[in-house]
């Protein structure tokens, strides 16, 4: 057997250097993004790492998604201790809850929710246009109802940069129109030239709103249709944005054709700048972005499946609730060394999601954290080591093996 499965997805991140956390003056201006090994089989993939105002985020890097300021069931220290160097808020949100000005007058996200790392707020558009029958989009925002009370409220390109800088996120996102999956071209051309507008004026704007050091990421729109990509990567590169990211995937088109515009397109984008594929993925998604070349990515999976009893191994994905786990003293995973499989059998584990305990949300969320920050980690480190190509192919075949991408789930 491989050692691969072992890593410890914490061992090389540069916070863990102490020198890094003891002195500040050794720390590189936020937005600094450096190249620091690359695949040695010749392809796009890369190992970087790009500094923020919270300290050094070691890419290709995946990032849980803690929506109202808190990866459920998780403390801060919690996912210090899986690896999480940045974790992912929404902007809107936080603006209506808890709101964003009562988060500024706590002197911001970080100081709120004591999380001492990086945080990359969305700007929210995303979740106002899956709102159906609920927004008007005109050429200059759009106007909505919130699913949380039915109040009407507008969405800006200079407004989410407003509540971004409110929350003092290191990383703010651009008001972009992400289409639906199932759109025409002509919707998505439509999107595409309404977020390049956006983009235009966030680029313009960014410098009088964000707090310096508060770094701002474009967002390329386009679908699947990999000319309305490149035309859309073409026109993002004009302007004054610290990272671009890759939007509208994963929002139902088949997964080939998102794994065909991620390799088609995170190549073309700045290669001095972080590249970033927004809301992925499964294992099998996270392995063909770091192959394309994309340096961060962020998903609901690992907790949201976590706490639904869906737990990731490196034997594949494992439905806690079965009753074969009942007398089952085994670790969930034997080759995880998190803090969950140090000390708990999966027969607790089970019993604690049948006797709806909430520690079984809280360890099932440490372990599947664990296993999304190793996978990623085993890619990291497999670039620095100029071991790219044979690790791909071992992860590969834990894919094929275990995750095949349109295979049941087990128990389901
Ligand atoms: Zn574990």
């Amino acid at each position: 057997m491989s050692n691969f499965e072992r890593i410890d997805p914490r061992a090389g991140l540069t916070c863990e250097q102490e020198v890094m956390c003891r002195d500040r003056n050794e720390w590189l201006p936020a937005g600094t993004f450096e190249t620091i090994a690359r695949d040695e089989t010749g392809g796009p993939a890369r190992a970087g790492r790009l500094w923020t105002r919270h300290g050094p985020i070691d890419t290709p890097c995946f990032m849980p998604v803690g929506t109202y300021g808190a990866v459920k069931g998780l403390e801060p220290r919690d996912l210090v201790e899986v690896g999480s160097q940045i974790i992912l808020g929404n902007a809107y949100h936080l603006s209506h809850r808890p709101g964003a000005e009562r988060v500024a007058g706590f002197g911001g996200l970080h100081e709120f929710i004591a999380w001492p790392r990086a945080i990359l707020t969305d700007s929210g558009g995303f979740q106002v246009f899956s709102l159906r029958g609920l927004q008007k989009i005109d050429n200059d925002g759009v106007d909505y109802r919130t699913h949380f009370d039915g109040s009407a409220h507008r969405m800006t390109p200079r407004s989410v940069l407003e509540v971004q800088a409110g929350l003092g996120s290191d990383i703010c996102m651009v008001l972009d129109h992400c289409p639906p999956g199932d759109a025409s071209r002509a919707q998505i051309r439509d999107a595409m030239d309404r977020s390049t507008r956006w983009a235009r004026i966030a680029s313009d704007l960014r410098r009088d709103i964000l707090a310096p050091g508060q770094l701002c990421f474009g967002i390329v729109q386009g679908g699947t249709d990999l000319e309305l990509r490149r035309e859309h990567v073409a026109a993002l590169r004009e302007f004054d944005f610290d990272g671009l990211a890759l939007g509208g995937l994963s929002v139902g088109e088949p997964i080939p054709e998102m794994h065909a515009t991620m390799a088609a397109i995170a190549p073309i984008m700045p290669p001095e700048r972080p590249r970033y594929v927004m809301g992925i993925g499964t294992p099998a998604d996270l392995l063909a972005a770091v192959s394309a070349g994309v340096d961060m990515f962020d998903c609901v999976m690992p907790t949201r499946h976590a706490r639904n009893g869906q737990l990731f191994t490196w034997q594949g994905r494992m439905n806690i609730r079965q009753s074969r786990y009942r007398d089952d003293a085994s670790p969930l995973d034997e080759r995880c060394v998190c803090r969950t499989c140090a000390q708990f059998s999966r027969a607790y584990l089970r019993h604690l999601h049948e006797s709806k305990d909430p520690l079984y949300g809280r360890l099932a969320t440490i372990h599947n954290l664990f296993f999304f920050h190793q996978w990623v980690a085993t890619l990291r480190h497999a670039l620095r080591e100029a071991r790219f190509g044979p690790r791909s192919r071992e992860l590969s075949q834990v894919i094929s093996q275990h995750y095949p991408p349109t295979g049941p789930v087990e128990g389901s």
